[in-house]
């Protein structure tokens, strides 16, 4: 079998809620469980969509999987390798596209020297490739070699979004983090992003790692899915199968409020607790209608059934 592109092991991202001694946790300190105990691989050329409500660790667990924050716990493998033996390789190979193009691109530089940046860092070339590059890079996101002229602010959102993919794109990686990439713009733009990244994807044979909170766009785009709360994965497994049949009470309340177009309250009730003080037994269970006895008793385990996976004690023995 071929080894996963990318493998997540026993990973926890924890946060000190207060300035701690050279940056580290203290026993007994309080903390922010961010991320907790997360395990799961990206095959090379899969899509795996990563959803959940503000807060439940998405994009931290994002940018532990590129190594711009350590896991807290466990291990974090790139090509079987952890991405810290050698830094500068997995950059090359590993890279993000965020949420924000107008504040992820520095306003102060025209769009040729956003660009040549990652490839001056990199090493490629002398300046004549360097812009031969740059403008294949914004003929391959469908912009115009002659914008490379132009600052972020004389470009649309869209526009913008384009330089912020051609930049994760410049130094040819192989996975991309795509954290929110179309949440900042215009629904009509939207689409033709969209269109963009799977395009690219099939083109160029990228991994991606796309988290969202739109759980239409990454049932139609993504290859499997993977759910979170409270910074754990609860549910994962093929698009199809989550979408049409969710086993987990939190995805089954995600997609009733997508599915009633948001005309019903969600199932699941209530705000989504401290990550500080996560509920014990399962973190859903105060807002969960299923819940039962051994919901606030029990954290569940990972059951995996046809591909499935789900963290929810109804699959595994009963509630009571
Ligand atoms: Fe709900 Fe219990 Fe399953 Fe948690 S373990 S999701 S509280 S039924």
């Amino acid at each position: 079998m071929t080894p996963p592109l990318l493998s997540l092991d026993g990973v926890s991202r924890h946060y000190a809620t207060k300035p701690s001694v050279l940056g580290r946790l203290l026993p007994n300190q309080p903390v922010v469980r961010a991320v907790q105990d997360v395990t799961l691989a990206i095959a090379r050329t899969e899509i795996l969509g990563l959803v959940g409500e503000s807060g439940s660790g998405k994009s931290t667990l994002g940018r532990v999987a590129l190594a711009l924050e350590p896991p807290t716990t466990g291990k974090v493998l790139f090509d079987g390798t952890p991405p810290g033996d050698n830094l500068p390789a997995f950059r090359r190979r590993a890279q993000m596209v965020f949420q924000d193009p107008q504040s992820s691109l520095n306003r102060s530089l025209t769009i040729e020297r956003i660009l040549e940046s990652p490839l001056v860092v990199h090493r490629f070339g002398n300046a004549a490739a360097r812009r031969e590059r740059i403008a294949e890079l914004l003929g391959t996101v469908g912009l115009r070699a002659d914008m490379m002229r132009r600052y972020p602010h004389e470009l649309s959102g869209g526009q913008r979004q384009r330089v912020g993919i051609a930049r994760a794109l410049a130094i040819e990686p192989a996975f991309i983090v795509l954290d929110e990439p179309t949440s900042a713009l215009d629904v009509s733009i939207q689409a033709q992003v969209v269109n963009l990244l799977v395009e690219l994807q099939q083109r160029l044979s990228l991994t991606y790692l796309f988290i969202s909170h739109d759980l239409r766009l990454v049932r139609w785009l993504c290859d499997r899915i993977a759910v979170m709360y409270l910074g754990r994965i609860v549910e994962i497994g093929p698009a199809e199968a989550l979408w049409h049949a969710p086993r987990h009470p939190y995805t089954k309340a995600l997609l009733s409020a997508v599915t009633a177009e948001t005309l019903q309250p969600p199932e699941a009730a209530g705000d989504v607790p401290s990550p500080i003080r996560p509920p014990p037994g399962c973190a859903f269970h105060p807002r969960c209608p299923a819940a039962g006895p051994r919901c606030s008793r029990e954290a569940p385990r990972d059951v995996t059934a046809n591909g499935v996976t789900v963290a929810c004690h109804l699959h595994d023995g009963g509630v009571s």
